[in-house]
């Protein structure tokens, strides 16, 4: 028995020698009181000891225990000083000032913004909507603004195709789009009425560029370069500063007068909130009247197409002219039409379409003028029209370089489509 009692101490110790030897030979560093103390470690020991520490620290750091994170998404009347007051921390003065590059200075609604805290003391302030990032970071007092590149994507096509009878059809069946179409008949329509114009054997071309923004469908279009054959007649459009002209400069849209007669008084403005000078009511004025003797002539404000001719209830005897594609204009009160007057002819800017008069409900002699465009009341008097003025010979030397690198496929579009 005794002897078993032995046998089990001895190997007991054996045990407790293996054990506690195989502890202290296991690769584990040394704990600060070692680095201290212990003179005799090597230096390769140090560094490896002084690593491991610091890399405990650095993980104990990365895990950000102590930062606390705001996110917040701008609503009406929210200041970054409201929000950062609600934090108990005052607006960096950075942030206050007014500066170009500060893009935190103003803040739109839906704008994200996120706040970093740590140990309640300010560490960053990010704003983030679709087209910037920018970011305040309070350890070096620096706002960063990262503008974010637009994932815009454009595509160049050509279309092209015979009218057979319908201008639209024809378009559509090419391939353009309803938007796309208006986008050419808007250029084309000071030349070409496309209800009473379009003969069999017209054709067109277009060049466009679709623009792609974040990987949806095109959502903008711009015509390049277009080209249309109206009864053998070929005019072509080049895009130079978002207008259209032709290979000589000139542009394809007209310009209108400014008013439609040469000697008048403006007895009556474009008003939405006029009380009426004969119903004494609240009626809009969506026109101007120029005063002038009876019998003044009245001019066609520009080059169209007359849609109207004969009396239209309050407006009296009126004549209506269409101006390209989206213009109209209306012209009231007349006493008379010029004999050469009729609906669906061409009229020429500042011929004579009529005379003042006050037929209808008028005060007194006077033309009553209307400017409509997509059949929208417009003010005459407030439309900026952009000078249709002819390039100069430096401008369409730009214009030709601006066009160089297409040339080819306009020339082949002339060639194989327009003949
Ligand atoms: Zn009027």
């Amino acid at each position: 028995m005794v002897y078993t009692i032995r046998k089990f101490r001895v190997f007991m110790v054996v045990a407790a020698i293996l054990i506690i030897s195989t502890y202290l030979y296991i690769d584990k560093p040394y704990s600060n009181y070692d680095i201290n103390h212990i003179k005799e470690i090597d230096n390769k020991k140090i560094e490896e000891i002084k690593d491991y520490y610091l890399k405990n620290i650095n993980i104990s750091n990365d895990n950000n225990k102590y930062i606390k994170v705001k996110k917040i998404f701008i609503k009406k009347n929210q200041t970054l000083g409201l929000i950062l007051g609600k934090l108990n921390i005052s607006t960096p003065r950075l942030i206050l000032k007014k500066f170009k590059s500060n893009c935190l200075y103003k803040l739109n609604v839906k704008d994200e913004i996120i706040i970093k805290l740590l140990n309640k003391k300010l560490v960053s302030i990010k704003r983030k909507n679709k087209n910037i990032e920018c970011l305040y970071e309070s350890n070096n007092n620096k706002i960063t603004k990262i503008t974010k590149t637009k994932n815009n994507f454009k595509e160049q096509l050509v279309f092209f195709n015979n009218i057979s009878n319908s201008f639209y059809n024809s378009a559509i069946k090419s391939g353009l789009s309803p938007n796309e179409i208006m986008l050419f008949a808007d250029i084309f329509g000071w030349d070409i009425d496309f209800s009473l114009d379009i003969r069999k054997g017209d054709s067109f071309g277009v060049v466009l560029e679709r623009i792609y923004s974040n990987g949806k469908k095109y959502d903008r279009s711009t015509i390049k370069y277009a080209v249309f054959k109206n009864k053998n007649k070929i005019i072509e459009a080049f895009r130079y500063n978002n207008k259209y002209y032709n290979k000589k400069g000139t542009p394809l849209e007209k310009q209108f007068l400014k008013a439609p007669i040469d000697f008048y008084r403006i007895s009556s403005h474009f008003n939405r909130k006029r009380l009426h000078p004969i119903f004494k009511s609240v009626r809009p004025h969506l026109g101007t009247d120029y005063a002038a003797p009876k019998g003044t002539p009245v001019y066609s404000t520009g080059d169209g197409i007359i849609i109207h001719k004969g009396r239209k209830g309050g407006y009296g005897k009126a004549v209506i002219i269409k101006h390209g594609n989206i213009y109209t204009t209306l012209y009231g009160h007349l006493s008379k039409y010029h004999k050469r007057i009729r609906a669906g002819k061409r009229v020429k800017q500042k011929q004579i379409i009529g005379y003042v008069g006050s037929t209808g409900y008028a005060t007194g002699p006077h033309v009553h003028y209307e400017f409509r465009v997509r059949g929208v009341h417009k003010n005459s008097l407030k439309i900026k029209f952009k000078k249709g003025k002819k390039l100069s010979k430096k401008n369409i030397n730009k214009l030709k370089k601006i066009h160089q690198t297409n040339i080819n496929k306009y020339t082949w579009l002339r060639k194989n489509y327009i003949k």
